[in-house]
């Protein structure tokens, strides 16, 4: 009796669409509808047959719009029901025999012995292209002695306008950056600053997880940049190494 019901109530729509199609069938058998104005009369032929014939007034089926029932329209997700008799006895087998769970079921034993999808992070984490542009750092020499030499070209280069350098030049001659300022709330990570810097000492690190709650901590000054640049130095470091493929 429960399967009885089933297989009716799951055929339900199916024959609705197939008395459906009998009504529709028989509306397009009539020609226009009486309610709805008749055609224009035909334009003036051109004097000239070189003449471009006239710009039509009215668009195409005007006095008989066609409906969806007269175009053929390619259904993407709304698949119509096929009525024919034998997907009718299709849906009774699957309804009886229940394999569209039984289907189910081996979709989700495949997925069972399948590799995850999904990663569990923090603990976890996925490959980073050596391209990737994190956060901001300032980079060493190997003695110890900071890279940049104040030459403002990333200052210059950064369209947000996010970077502010002040220079001094020390007791031996050379000239060196006394404050560097970023302002990351304002950075678009384009990483402009980083290709013009001649001496690779700004750089866009593989850190992405520091998030603030402030914009306030979002304003990196020089000393901040530094620790950066020393924490992630042996990965900026490889990063630059293995950028010249691209380049
Ligand atoms: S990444 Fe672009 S926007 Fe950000 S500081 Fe560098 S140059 Fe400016």
């Amino acid at each position: 009796m429960f399967l009885m019901k089933r297989v009716v109530f799951r055929n339900l729509p199916y024959i609705g669409a197939v008395v459906t199609r009998h009504v529709r069938g028989q509306q397009q058998k009539s020609e226009c509808l009486p309610a709805w104005p008749p055609c224009p009369p035909p334009l003036e032929p051109p004097p000239f047959s070189c003449c471009p014939p006239p710009p039509t007034l009215y668009p195409p089926f005007y006095c008989c719009p066609r409906t969806k029932y007269d175009v053929n329209f390619i259904y993407i997700n709304d698949i119509p029901p096929k009525t024919g008799f034998r997907d009718f006895v299709d849906r009774i087998a699957q309804t009886l025999f229940w394999t569209e769970l039984i289907r189910g079921f081996a979709v989700t034993l495949g997925h069972v012995f399948g590799e995850p999808a999904t990663i569990n992070y923090p603990f976890e984490k996925g490959p980073l292209s050596p391209r990737f542009r994190g956060e901001h750092a300032l980079r060493r020499y190997p003695s110890g002695e900071e890279r940049c030499i104040a030459c403002k070209l990333c200052e210059a280069m950064c369209p947000a306008q996010a970077i502010t350098i002040e220079s001094e030049q020390r007791a031996d001659g050379s000239r060196r950056a006394v404050r560097y300022d970023i302002d990351l709330s304002k950075c678009i990570f384009c990483g402009y600053c980083q290709e013009a810097c001649p001496v690779d000492a700004i750089v866009e690190g593989p850190n992405f997880e520091y998030s603030a709650a402030t914009r306030e901590e979002l304003f990196y000054n020089k000393e901040r940049l530094l620790t950066n640049g020393d924490r992630w130095e042996p990965e900026v470091a490889s990063n630059i190494r293995d950028n010249h493929l691209y380049r």
